[in-house]
């Protein structure tokens, strides 16, 4: 039943970002073929080689030689993992669509489960993560903070411990190709999609090999995205805080004004003064902050960059 020939309509696209991941590569084929041909569905499986600067792309062209299956997107730099799944989903021909990390922290053997609530009439299987243990200490604790601050913040709930890694059906596929926004938020955009929904619970794996390309500050400025990308709230909130200090400040003047008719000059108002100004300061430049970090999506909104660039594809059949 089983054939290695590439399929003209695969029911199932993997989408595999792939970041200098030449160490896991043969680890992560050999997991995810097994599983995918338990399944007796045709399938492929696209990689996406993110500007990798290790051999990734001559060992996923090695790969593609033993099974055409393994279609490659090669792109001309790292675009990082948003774009590279963008491109990846872009080129899958399935009729459900599974983004999945090379470093096989999302276990493939819930591939089946997801496919069977897929066959249910779901359109969206989330695979959830049970318990981040394996994670540090400050990632762990930093997501579960993103995850509460931007169920606040955002006007969309996005589900908490829920990766990239989760099947879509076609419909919700050529709803998320409609999205061509620059600065991209997957899970938020995901979450944004709406459609009928199951979730699959999983407990996350350990890297098998390599390192983890989200550093701390890469990883706030990944929150950072989130939240802007997501809520308007930032931007709105500093009329109110304005409102609340203007206030604070003419009660401030009062009593002075008060004081000083009463109780006379005194020490010129060299303190108070000081505080005043530190304490708006500080004001105004946070609401500068704010506004250019909106600023500065516009901005790059408005240049109409292509979201990725292709430099050789192996196997994806362009339109
Ligand atoms: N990745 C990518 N481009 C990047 C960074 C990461 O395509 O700039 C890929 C990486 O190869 C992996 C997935 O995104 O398949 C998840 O990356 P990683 O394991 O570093 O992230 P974490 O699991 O720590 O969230
Ligand atoms: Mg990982």
């Amino acid at each position: 039943m089983v054939n290695n020939t590439s399929p003209e309509n695969p029911v199932i696209s993997l989408v595999v970002p792939m970041f200098n991941e030449s160490e896991v590569l043969s680890a992560f084929f050999d997991r995810v073929v097994g599983v995918m041909n338990g399944l007796h569905e045709s399938y492929e499986i696209i990689c996406v080689n993110d500007g990798s600067s290790d051999d990734t792309l001559e060992r996923l062209v090695a790969e593609r030689e033993r099974d055409s299956r393994i279609k490659i997107v090669d792109l001309s730099r790292n675009f990082g993992k948003e774009l590279a799944l963008t491109a990846g989903i872009d080129c899958a021909l399935g009729d459900a669509v599974i983004p999945i990390d090379a470093d096989l922290q999302d276990p493939p053997e819930i591939i089946p489960d997801m496919v069977a609530k897929w066959r249910d009439g779901y359109e969206v299987v989330l695979a959830v993560r049970e318990d981040r243990s394996v994670d540090s200490f400050l990632k762990r604790n930093s997501a579960n903070w993103f995850y509460s601050v931007m169920a606040r913040l955002g006007e969309i709930p996005i589900p908490s411990n829920a990766g990239d890694f989760r099947l879509m059906d076609r419909k919700v596929v050529e709803s998320l190709k409609l999205i061509r926004e620059r600065t991209r938020f997957m899970k938020g955009l995901f979450a944004w999609l709406g459609y009928k929904t199951a979730v699959i619970h999983f407990t996350r794996e350990k890297r098998v090999a390599g390192e983890s390309a989200w550093k701390y500050w890469k990883l706030w400025n990944f929150a950072l995205e989130g939240v802007v990308s997501f809520s308007s709230i930032p931007l709105r909130i500093w009329s109110y805080l304005g409102v609340l200090t203007s206030f604070a400040a003419l009660v401030y003047m009062l009593v002075i004004v008060t004081k000083t008719l009463v109780l006379g000059v005194d020490v010129p108002g060299y303190a108070s003064l000081m505080v005043v100004i530190l304490f708006f300061s500080g004001i105004n430049l946070i609401c500068l902050g704010v506004i250019g970090e909106y600023l500065g999506r516009i901005f790059i909104e408005v240049k109409q960059r292509p979201l990725y660039l292709v430099r050789e594809t192996y196997g994806i059949k362009s339109e």
